[in-house]
């Protein structure tokens, strides 16, 4: 057996006692932290393989036979199950030699309710089978959300929850400004909102030419009968309608729905072209980039597997443009999830092969812009590790800020970059628990400690901590980094500094008395700056969420008699509590009866009004 079992005899012991059963392994090393998590219908001989003579000596199986330490593994009934265990696992944990899914957000679609009795039209990134019907999926939710926003103002369908649409007596705000019939209190009938809904479905499937003839008839009717508000209304509507129609004007294939994928490599790095046709129309096309060490074909099928085990929209066909590891099992796990046959295929010649032309077309053309974009992000890292004498290039930087406001609601926010893109699923934020008062160095203490000790125990710390703030910051940041005992920790705070209509950073370094300055318009200040203005921004968005959730508790909160809901109609109806305090008992009591009306009041008034 190779080195991993000489140097630690009870690997060598828990790799033969390995069930031959199907499961996950996981790798560890000396500090626990996950390496490797892959799947195997017999674990002992899979494992066996990586310690083995035999194992094909690549440079990725080499690397990680130096640093296993440890070895779990969870058995599983099927190798279905293993497949399914493993990619959850590789999502979760995001093992350094795994492929991991960066971009792992499922597209947008549209949905329309259809399963509810009333229904509403909205976007959403799950994908559920039954009655509803879905649109899309569409490569931009601005575009998106644009297109919906547009939608309602000529339909409109109610917005509201089901919870809030049972327990109305009034229609909302919604339907004061025209963006609602309020089906909610039988303002409008039955049969005429399904009619808007209908209609809404047939624009959404292309159909707006018909609907603009139906439209176009409306108006001409209503002019005709000098009903001139009507017909502007009408008026606004086609126009409305021509400008969703434009945005949907795409290539065509004969075929239906087909999802392709186009893989290319160069050394250790790879780019995943991702193209998605939805009834013979290209409606998306998108690059993932990312370095591994896996083979090709293990690479798609790792690939894949996270990419639909999202709630994403399965196709009949999904191409492919060259064989991998496990696609019998993809296929077979697909067609399960997806209730009927999905094929993966691999297509030779028509339009199929054409898109998957197209998909290798876009890979090379993605992949040449984000090389170059990796080699300049590499030289600007090598920059910030020689300017900030670092001992490695900082890959991964978080950057810690506080926001309080008079010293209450302290919050902190952690924000995570990674070879140059911000990491939003590692974003953190902390309210603070040990600090009274305005106390922004204590509070940059306990929020470090909190991290980084859990960082730690999950063996995943950054190459660099940067703190917002100058000299004071960067004391508490070491405290921190020192009681926990990770006092090798590269740290460094930033501050502007504004000098005479002149804006320059200064970064703050341990063991050092003076600050290093930085031109503003550099690239490595740049994009220090900028990953530092991401944590204000963050920490201030907590600060001011926490600021409104107070403004509305301690307004109505502990009145006897008035509940989540009975809370949630008055601000619907009032928006703030000042507007609360300030209505009559009348409009009050419309909202929730004359007893209640004159307790709220009553309680009100004993209050001292908030200072904002
Ligand atoms: S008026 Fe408001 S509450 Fe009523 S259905 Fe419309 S959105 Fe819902």
């Amino acid at each position: 057996m190779a080195s991993a079992t000489k140097r630690k005899p009870s690997l060598k012991d828990k790799v033969s006692r390995l069930p031959t059963s199907p499961g996950v392994y996981i790798m560890k090393d000396s500090r626990s932290r996950i390496l490797y998590i892959g799947k195997a219908v017999n674990l002992r001989s899979r494992v066996r393989s990586y310690f083995g003579k035999s194992n094909d000596g690549r440079l990725f199986i080499r690397l990680l036979m130096e640093r296993i330490d440890d070895l779990d593994c969870i058995l599983t009934e099927t190798e279905d199950e293993a497949l399914i265990l493993e990619n959850n696992l590789i999502k979760k944990h995001r093992p350094l030699y795994n492929v991991r899914l960066k971009d792992d957000k499922t597209y947008v679609s549209i949905k329309v309710t259809l399963s509810e009795e009333w229904p509403r039209v909205m976007v959403t990134r799950r994908y559920k089978a039954g009655e509803d019907l879905y649109f899309g999926p569409y490569g931009s939710s601005t575009a998106v959300r644009e297109m919906l926003r547009v939608i309602k103002t000529v339909f409109p369908l109610r917005t509201c929850t089901n919870g809030f649409f049972r327990n109305r007596t009034r229609a909302c705000l919604e339907y004061e400004i025209g963006r609602c019939t309020a089906p909610c209190v039988d303002l409008i009938s039955k049969k005429d909102y399904m009619e808007d809904v209908s209609q809404v479905v047939m624009l959404l499937k292309g159909k707006s030419r018909e609907l603009e003839r139906i439209i176009e008839k409306r108006m001409k009717a209503a002019s005709g009968n000098r009903l001139y508000e009507l017909a502007a209304r009408y008026r606004d509507q086609l126009a409305a309608i021509g400008k969703v129609f434009e945005t949907q004007k795409v290539e065509e294939f004969r075929l239906g729905d087909i999802d392709a994928f186009s893989i290319i490599r160069e050394g250790n790095f790879v780019a995943i072209q991702e193209v998605l046709v939805r009834e013979g129309k290209i409606i998306s096309s998108r690059t993932h980039s990312f370095r591994t060490e896996l083979r090709r074909a293990e690479v798609l099928s790792s690939f894949l597997t996270q990419c639909y085990l999202t709630d994403r929209y399965i196709p009949p066909e999904v191409l492919c443009d060259s064989d991998f590891r496990d696609r019998d099992l993809l296929e077979s796990w697909l067609s399960e999830k997806r209730g009927r046959r999905s094929r993966i295929t691999l297509p030779q010649r028509g339009d199929k092969a054409a898109i998957i032309r197209l998909a290798n077309r876009n890979a090379h053309n993605s992949f040449r812009i984000e090389r170059d974009e990796q080699e300049r992000m590499e030289t600007l890292l090598e920059s910030i590790e020689k300017h900030l004498e670092l001992p490695n290039p900082p890959r991964r930087i978080e950057c810690y800020d506080i926001s309080n406001f008079q010293g209450s609601l302290a919050v902190g926010s952690m924000v995570s970059f990674e070879d140059g893109k911000p990491v939003r699923d590692r974003y953190r934020k902390y309210r603070i628990q040990t600090v009274v008062g305005a106390d922004d160095f204590r509070c940059m203490k306990e929020v470090l400690e909190r991290r980084l000790e859990r960082g730690i125990k999950d063996g995943d710390l950054p190459d660099l901590v940067l703190v917002d703030g100058g000299k004071g910051q960067l004391s508490s940041a070491m405290k921190a980094l020192k009681k926990i005992g990770l006092s090798s920790l590269p740290v460094a705070a930033l501050a502007k500094e504004r000098r005479r209509r002149q804006t320059t950073e200064r970064i703050f370094l341990p063991g050092r008395k003076n600050p290093i300055a930085l031109a503003q318009d550099t690239p490595e200040s740049l994009y220090l700056q900028r990953i530092r203005d991401e944590a204000h921004r963050f920490a201030i968005r907590y600060h001011r969420e926490l600021r409104r959730r107070d403004a509305m508790k301690t307004g109505l909160e502990d009145i006897p008699g008035i509940g989540k809901k009975r809370q949630q109609a008055l601000l619907d109806r009032f928006r703030t509590l000042e507007k609360i305090r300030g209505a009559s008992t009348e409009e009050l009591s419309e909202v929730i009866g004359d007893k209640l009306a004159l307790d709220l009041q009553s309680t009100l008034k004993q209050r001292p009004t908030r200072k904002k």
